[in-house]
């Protein structure tokens, strides 16, 4: 099958077109600055050459009848018309306690997940409008949506409550959810196949290190607790969220700044974490070189990422009564050989036996186990696919 994914943020559209019957990606690009000025689209297939045009694009609508039509394009395209389209997956942020796993959109699923947008106002409304564009170009083309928080609907009680009056979970549905599901779900599944023979009941630490970033503890194929809570900005530091702190930190900062909602919450997401401890750059890449040329904060700031993502892998092992696989993933976690070394140092206590040499020549973009060979718990980076996952349960779905 044919399957165009797409995720829609407020003013980008990230699509890709994969064949579901082999596992290849036919063709991917996004749309940036849909409704601003100097609205781009950029493509590239297989075997031809990237394109980038400046395209008059004043809505979503806009860009995604673009994306339609460079696919089928005559010259540049991968289809010889749109029906070649077999389904859409959309990615949506929240799904709240509704959706445990993808669905076929109907107008009742639409409905439920505006509901649900109160808990996501940056992220639903955005993969709402794209899914809306979608069915006013393609009326007669299924859709299924991919929730980030499906996958952690398996959490017990004991992990997603807060310590908060039950009334505000009942009503207020203040809770963890937990996010990235889609790609801890990929990363796990994929491990517990390279365990082999007992990776189904495998206790698995899944670490998503990216620009924001969620560790997850997976038990038998099914997560039991995660990083991220009732919004991303909870668990690790990241790279301009601040992750876990003190909530009181919250009414003092707005007392003392004179921040109102609008302004804590920029604080909170946008100017703190690693990006805000160094003055330097929410980037690891920027970070990395200022510690190498003795930038004290920068320094700090990665030490305080290692520390707590080491702090979350200790806590879920003593959460699931062991471990058998930690893996590492997304921008930071595939790349950052550092930062992998940093988390793993000290770790033979639970049985992990690190081969650093093996992780600083780590080959990118490629499944590798660097834990040595002798070592109780393996450790793997594993370069995430969000995108296929969406399309084989989109397949699946239609
Ligand atoms: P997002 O959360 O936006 O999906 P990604 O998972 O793509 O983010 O991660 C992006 C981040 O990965 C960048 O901000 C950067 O910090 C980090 N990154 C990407 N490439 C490298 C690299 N080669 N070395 C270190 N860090 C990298």
């Amino acid at each position: 099958m044919k399957i165009l994914v797409l995720n829609a943020g407020s003013s980008s559209l990230k699509y890709q077109l994969i064949d579901t019957d082999n596992g290849t990606v036919i063709a991917k690009g996004l749309c940036e600055r849909i409704g601003l000025d100097n609205p781009k689209l950029v493509y590239g297939a297989a075997g031809k050459d990237k394109i980038e045009k400046i395209l008059d694009m004043k809505d979503h609508t806009a860009a995604i009848q673009y994306v339609l039509d460079i696919l089928s394009d005559k010259e540049v395209g991968v289809v010889s018309s749109m029906s070649e389209i077999d389904a859409v997956g959309h990615r949506i942020v929240h799904g709240g306690e509704k959706f445990n796993k993808s669905v076929l959109i109907t107008e009742e699923v639409l409905k439920d997940i505006e509901e649900i947008s109160d808990l996501a106002p940056l992220h639903n409304p955005a993969n709402l409008m794209g899914v809306r564009a979608c069915q006013a170009i393609m009326p007669a083309t299924p859709m299924v949506a991919v929730f980030d928080t499906a996958f952690h609907q398996t959490m017990p009680p004991k992990a997603f409550l807060y310590g908060l009056p039950y009334e505000a979970y009942e009503k207020l549905m203040v809770r963890r959810y937990g996010f990235h599901g889609t790609s801890h779900y990929y990363v796990s599944e994929r491990a517990s196949e390279l365990l082999g023979e007992n990776g189904k009941d495998a206790k698995i630490i899944t670490c998503h290190l990216g620009n924001g970033s969620s560790i997850t503890a997976v038990a038998g194929g099914k997560s039991v607790d995660t990083s991220m809570g009732l919004t991303p900005l909870e668990g690790v530091v990241m790279g301009t969220r601040s992750g876990d702190m003190d909530p009181a930190i919250v009414t003092y900062l707005m007392e003392k700044l004179d921040l109102d909602i609008k302004g804590i919450n920029e604080y909170l997401n946008k100017k703190s974490g690693v990006a805000g401890v160094s003055g330097v750059s929410s980037d690891f890449r920027d970070l990395s070189k200022a510690a190498a040329e003795c930038n004290e904060r920068a320094k700090i700031a990665l030490d305080m990422f290692a520390y707590r993502v080491k702090k979350y892998v200790g806590a879920y092992a003593a959460a699931m009564g062991g471990v058998d696989a930690i893996v590492f993933t997304a921008g930071v976690g595939e790349n950052d050989d550092a930062v992998r070394a940093a988390v793993l140092e000290g770790l033979e206590y639970m049985g992990v036996e690190a081969d650093f040499e093996l992780n600083a020549n780590c080959p990118r973009g490629k499944e590798v186990e660097i834990s040595k060979s002798s070592s109780k718990v393996k450790v793997f980076v594993i370069p995430t696919d969000e995108e296929m996952v969406i399309a084989r349960q989109t397949a699946e779905l239609v």
